[in-house]
């Protein structure tokens, strides 16, 4: 179990760096404001996981609405304006997961903040930028060493392996 938490912390990672790159690449949707009854929403109690791409996670919820199974992601604190391009794959990878280990495709995923929610949608586009991010990913981990795809030391401020990171700014 802790290497699938590594690997989905690693593609968290890493989709994090490519964030910009794929956004320019697959136009990702912003994401929509819409409002949400936290009622109908079920914790999993398991994570879901895919064994072809070997990718692993768990959405804070699943919402079931005339026969869909929504995602749901929650993150503390208040909306951005736009939900980071991390986010939205994060997202993405929960419809994926759906998709392939329940047998329907979400058409969007929710991202939940303290004050307001998105949906994200689905689209083909986005999906295809996922298993793109998911193959650089593959690349990436049969290299050596995978250089630091930024200047941005407020980042590594922030970053959770800053501490064994040679690449790291500060
Ligand atoms: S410390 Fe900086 S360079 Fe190293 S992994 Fe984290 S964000 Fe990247």
């Amino acid at each position: 179990m802790l290497y699938f938490a590594l690997v989905f912390a690693l593609l968290a990672l890493i989709l994090f760096w490519q964030s910009a790159r794929q956004r320019m690449k697959a136009g990702l949707p912003g994401g929509r404001i819409i409002y949400t009854d936290t009622r109908a929403w079920g914790a999993l109690e398991k994570p879901l996981y895919e064994p072809e791409l070997g990718l692993t996670g768990k959405p804070d919820y699943l919402v079931q609405q005339e026969g869909r199974i929504i995602p749901v992601e929650v993150k503390s604190g208040r909306a951005p304006a736009a939900p980071y391009d991390s986010h939205i794959f994060q997202v993405a990878a929960y419809c994926l997961l759906v998709e392939r280990t329940m047998n329907t495709r979400p058409p969007y995923a929710i991202l939940h903040y303290d004050d307001r929610d998105f949906a994200v949608d689905y689209t083909p586009e986005l999906e295809d930028a996922l298993l793109d991010a998911l193959a650089d990913l593959r690349r990436d981990e049969m290299r050596r060493e995978v250089p630091r795809s930024h200047e941005e030391p407020r980042r590594c401020a922030r970053c959770g392996y800053r501490q064994e990171c040679e690449q790291r700014l500060i």
